[in-house]
């Protein structure tokens, strides 16, 4: 039941919040976005 509920849900693994899409783990997701800007500023 919980492995089918989290396969089902749309939530981002990463940060727990929003809708896991191009947008979101590109632009939205805090966890991505400080990733990026961490990886760019290198
Ligand atoms: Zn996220």
């Amino acid at each position: 039941m919980l492995l089918k509920k989290l396969t089902n849900t749309t939530a981002c693994p990463r940060c727990g919040s929003g809708a896991e899409n191009m947008d979101h783990l590109f632009r939205e997701c805090p966890v991505s976005v400080s990733c990026t800007i961490f990886c760019c500023a290198l």
